[in-house]
């Protein structure tokens, strides 16, 4: 743990004090896959798209190189691309090490487990022949039939594939006498209340509520994880975290690159639906939530529900304080020029897609009550940064107000989750030397100083909850709806409202989004 100086107005040297991690800690090696997983059949869907290269396999790669996936597993990717089992290795096999570090023997076994068959989405005898290739292979394998059916394609086919795992029986648990089928749905789980109501509706015709895994990736990173070790592993923080001593708290998770290659799929979404209603909502329910009375995943939903069911609803005549819109421009990111989003390959020359937004979100509840939340992404910011800023109030008296002025700095403990994962918490100490003077001193704990060895990324650990059954960092489906219909205002504002477009600002790519938003984001996270 280092204790270092950081800004202040109150400031008058750079002196730099630093602790030592204790030895033991230091020393602490954390393994990072505990148990042998059982042993199952990995079916993903859309295996010739992006996420089956960038995040999936990748990810599988790492379980099985770690020792984290039973010695019997099945990868099989199917789309509707023609292409042979070893055509899916080779792409495999190029773009994994892009990802991640590759070790030639292991990957060479790893390889040996990697399949590959076609499917048509609508055609149902596609997926009968998709069920007898997949028997054959685990019975040449001796796998005992646990299955995850992951589905990576685009949302607008999540129902009609449910709809033919179903009808071919693949999601019947009691064909799979000595195993498991289970599915995994991808974000965005519809694009509004009535469409999630629906999906959650076919799911459960074929689908138990225990086969249904709900993904945010989010909550599976370690940081954001921890967030809740800080919160309920420690007795000095919980007695003051509410509005007692909370002024507000800033939640904010800014890109810096654009849409990339998913125009198509991003001017359909915008911010509220690729990042409000699923990451941003988790990790304000990760903050605010209550204690429950056990790490258990149905206590810790039932919680992370209550506090979504405490949001104030926004009104339907949008305030513009409380909803700031932008919508990136050109500018210059590391030294190159970047089109704006209207001059992006895929993207009207006329789009209202909100790429930036700004909520204030308040919660009515004894904890919160008039404390606001600052929710804030958007893309094509001035850097990567996802963080959770717990800034408290000022002292409420200040005795040193004759030689320092009424106010002194308040504390603020800030939550990095990327790309910096570390806690910082900022107090107020004497200046040496014989003026009274005071600075700002920053105690800094980082995860990747403290800890030896990889850290279980996102991807790898939502896999390895789904094949131990474990549903804690998921969502439901009460959840989802709650979340969908907080945002309905929002995205009706967005969607319908005569005045979206005087309230779209177009910012600067490269900066801190719209100038009326950059003010807030100055005051309530310091980072501009
Ligand atoms: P892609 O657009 O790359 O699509 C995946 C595959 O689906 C394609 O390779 C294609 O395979 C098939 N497909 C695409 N469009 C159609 C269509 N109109 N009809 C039939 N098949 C089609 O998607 P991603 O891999 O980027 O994303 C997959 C899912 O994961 C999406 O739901 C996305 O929202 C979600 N997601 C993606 C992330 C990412 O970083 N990529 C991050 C978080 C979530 P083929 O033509 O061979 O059938």
């Amino acid at each position: 743990m280092n204790i270092d100086t950081a800004h202040s107005d109150q400031r008058d040297d750079n002196a730099v004090v630093r602790c030592v991690v204790a030895d033991s800690d230091r020393r602490q090696r954390v393994r990072l896959v505990e148990t042998k997983q059982e042993p199952c059949t990995i079916v993903i869907f859309g295996a010739s798209g992006d996420l089956t290269r960038r995040k999936l396999v990748p990810a599988l790669y790492r379980l099985y190189a770690e020792g984290g996936l039973s010695d019997s597993f099945l990868i099989i990717g199917t789309s509707r691309t023609e292409m042979t089992h070893n055509d899916f290795r080779n792409i495999m096999k190029k773009a994994v090490p892009l990802y991640c570090n590759v070790d030639r023997k292991l990957w060479e076994f790893f390889a040996t487990r990697l399949f590959y068959t076609t499917v048509e989405y609508n055609n149902p005898a596609t997926f009968i022949d998709l069920g007898t290739f997949l028997s054959s292979l685990e019975r040449d394998h001796n796998l005992p039939g646990n299955r995850i059916y992951n589905l990576a394609i685009p949302p607008s086919l999540y129902k009609m594939t449910i709809r033919m795992l179903g009808e071919s029986g693949l999601s019947d648990e009691r064909r799979h006498e000595q195993g498991w089928p289970r599915v995994v749905i991808e974000k965005p789980f519809g694009r509004d209340l009535a469409t999630a109501i629906d999906l959650n509706e076919t799911l459960r015709e074929y689908f138990h509520e225990r086969q249904i895994f709900r993904i945010d990736h989010y909550l599976a990173k370690e940081t954001v994880q921890s967030i809740l070790m800080f919160r309920f592993a420690n007795s000095i923080f919980e007695p003051i975290w509410n509005r007692n001593y909370i002024h507000d708290v800033s939640i904010i998770a800014a890109e810096s690159l654009g849409v990339e290659h998913r125009a198509g799929y991003y001017e359909e979404a915008g911010v509220l639906r690729d990042m409000f209603q699923n990451h941003m909502m988790q990790l304000l329910s990760t903050t605010a939530m209550e204690p429950p009375s056990l790490f258990e995943a149905e206590r810790v939903r039932d919680e992370r529900v209550k506090l979504f069911r405490s949001l104030r609803p926004f009104s339907h005549d949008l305030d513009s304080d409380n909803v700031i819109l932008g919508q990136y421009g050109g500018g210059v990111i590391d030294g190159t020029e970047v089109p704006a989003y209207r001059d992006e390959h895929g993207v009207s020359a006329s789009s209202l897609t909100p790429t930036f937004a700004m909520l204030t979100v308040l919660i009515d509840n004894w904890r919160w009550q008039g404390v606001p939340f600052y929710l804030t992404s958007g893309k094509r910011m001035a850097r990567k940064l996802t963080e959770i800023v717990v800034n408290f109030k000022e002292v409420p008296h200040s005795l040193f107000r004759a030689v320092l002025g009424e106010h002194i700095s308040a504390n603020r403990l800030i939550m990095g989750i990327q790309p910096d994962e570390r806690i910082t918490l900022t107090f107020q100490t004497k200046s040496p030397g014989s003026n009274i003077a005071l600075r700002s001193v920053t105690m800094d704990f980082n995860y990747l100083q403290s800890y030896e060895g990889p850290i279980l990324d996102a991807y790898e650990k939502v896999l390895l909850d789904v094949i131990g059954g474990d549903h804690m960092l998921f969502w439901r489906q009460d959840g989802l709806e709650l979340t969908w219909s907080y945002l309905t205002p929002v995205l009706d504002f967005c969607e319908t409202c005569a005045e979206r477009s005087s309230r779209l600002q177009i910012y600067e790519s490269g900066s801190w989004g719209p100038e009326t938003a950059r003010d807030k984001i100055s005051i309530h996270s310091r980072r501009i």
